[in-house]
Order: C-alpha cells, then sequence, then structure tokens
C-alpha cells in the first residue's frame, strides 16, 4: 500500500508543472489570448490531455474516495470470487502500460451489469458484469478497458480540464491539503470524472484489446462482450443503464475494436475461457 504522502511539495511541484505547460502552451500559440480572456477554465478546457497531479496525489484522492465509497456499496466479500477476480486483473496489470501504482479489484453485489475506475487503480466491477460475460476472455476485456481509463489517467485530466483553476486557486489560499482531498472526493463522488469522451473510450478500448492480448488471453472476447451488451440492451435495457452512462456502446467503437484485433498478429494458445472462470460463474449463478 502506498504511503500518505500528501503534501505542499508535491501540490508546488505539480502546480508548477501544470502552470510551465499552460505557459509554453501559451507561448507557442495553442492557447491565444481570447482564451486566457474568456476565463481560466477555457484555457484548461483547451488542453484536454494535461494532468496537473502526481500518482501519490491520484493515489491519495483515490484511497480517501474509495473509504467513503465503499461505505455506501455492497462489496461482495466472497473470498474465491474477491482472489479470482484480483489475480485475473493482476495478470493483466503485469503487462499494461503503467505499473507504477497499486492496482485493487473489487467485486459490488448490486443490481445491473456495470464495471467502472477509480482514480489510483481502484476497478469497481458487478456480480451481473461477470454473469454476463460468457468467458474468461470477455471479462479479461472489460478489466483491460477499466484499467485502461487508469493508464490513459482519464478521470485525472478530466479533473484537471473541468477543475484545474478552482484547484489551483484553493491550493494557493489554502494550506490544508485535508481539506483539498475532500474537495476532489466530493467532485469524484458527483460523478463528473466518470463521464469520459469518446476520444477516452477509444483509447480506453485499444489500450484494453492490447493488454488482454499482451496476457495471453483471446482479443475476440472484446468484440463478443461487446455483442453480449448490445444483445441484453435490446432485451433487458434497464439492466445496462449504469454501464451505458458511462460507456456508450455504438458501431464506432465496435468497429475499431474489431480493425484492431484483425492488426494483431496470429498467437499460439490464446485462451478464451478456463475451468475456474466456469467455476466461478456457478457460484454466483
Ligand atoms: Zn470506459
Amino acid at each position: 500500500m502506498l504511503k500518505h504522502t500528501l503534501n505542499r511539495s508535491h501540490f508546488s511541484y505539480s502546480i508548477s508543472y501544470g502552470l510551465l505547460t499552460i505557459l509554453l502552451l501559451f507561448l507557442s500559440g495553442c492557447v491565444s489570448l481570447n482564451t486566457l480572456e474568456s476565463g481560466g477554465n477555457a484555457i484548461l478546457e483547451s488542453i484536454s490531455d494535461l494532468n496537473i497531479f502526481t500518482d501519490e496525489e491520484e493515489t491519495q484522492f483515490g484511497k480517501a474516495y474509495v473509504a467513503e465509497h465503499d461505505k455506501k456499496t455492497r462489496i461482495y466479500r466472497d473470498p474465491i470470487i474477491n482472489n479470482y477476480i484480483n489475480s485475473l486483473g493482476h495478470s493483466l496489470v503485469r503487462h499494461c502500460k503503467r505499473k507504477d501504482i497499486q492496482y485493487t479489484f473489487k467485486v459490488v453485489d448490486k443490481k445491473g451489469v456495470n464495471a467502472y475506475a477509480v482514480p489510483g487503480g481502484y476497478i469497481y466491477i458487478h456480480l451481473d458484469l461477470i454473469r454476463l460475460a460468457k468467458t474468461e476472455s470477455e471479462l479479461a476485456a472489460v478489466l483491460g478497458h477499466e484499467i485502461g481509463h487508469i493508464v490513459g489517467q482519464h478521470s485525472m485530466k478530466r479533473l484537471t480540464q473541468i477543475y484545474g483553476v478552482e484547484i489551483l486557486k484553493q491550493l494557493i489560499l489554502d494550506e490544508d491539503s485535508d481539506e483539498l482531498t475532500k474537495l476532489i472526493v466530493d467532485i469524484i463522488a458527483a460523478g463528473y470524472l466518470f463521464k469520459y469522451s469518446r476520444d477516452n473510450e477509444r483509447e480506453s478500448d485499444m489500450y484494453g484489446v492490447q493488454n488482454i492480448y499482451d496476457a495471453g488471453f483471446n482479443p475476440e472476447g472484446a468484440a463478443k462482450f461487446f455483442e453480449s451488451m448490445r444483445n441484453k440492451q435490446a432485451s433487458e435495457p434497464s439492466t445496462l443503464e449504469a454501464l451505458i452512462s458511462t460507456h456508450p456502446i455504438h458501431s464506432e467503437r465496435i468497429m475499431n475494436v474489431r480493425n484492431q484485433i484483425k492488426s494483431l498478429p496470429p498467437k499460439n494458445g490464446l485462451r478464451t475461457d478456463s475451468a475456474t472462470f466456469r467455476k466461478i460463474k456457478r457460484r454466483i449463478q
């Protein structure tokens, strides 16, 4: 577990890095005087790929949010299911592009198909999603996609983009970093950071497919899971509401995933399913 490392010097470093980036973009003409005049938020909105936070800060915010989230969420405590989901998740993490933070996978006992990633490497998956996955490679594809949001630092970029100026102001005016953590926990809880852009979704899909392929899973699982989602959306749309609200499924996504799978070199022994997965499925039916 990472130590509590939130302190002023980290922030000072990331703020100056963030401000320096803004300044450089301004000097290079990427940010115009008009955007500057229309307010600081506009500047940050035009910098969609900027993350002013360090890994330690991200972990700290995630940890604080998870402490609140888990009090209000029915976490499924069955050790067999938890060990399985963590071992599957970590078999993917070993092949992902961001290994320098600690990942934790948790199962949620709540109706509806859903999965989400919280800043700092916390990935939640609903029991109903495990039930919907027909094979282990489909489940791996979902985990790979959520890991992709952490790899792409999508929530932290969104936090920088939407609240950057407010947060910077708070940091300058307020010495109390606990207050800032509280503010960010509220922002995460409001759900704004889970409203990913199409670009974020595309990037997570891409990371996810590559990740499961590198980890030895059949990447077809990603396309197959999309199909399951589509069928479920037609037959029981309400069960997919939460997942669709943050991960809209559209034909472009399916097409991109199919094209990416086609472009991967053939590889022997790719795993589609396992006896353990089938045992897990029987246990939660
Ligand atoms: Zn997503």
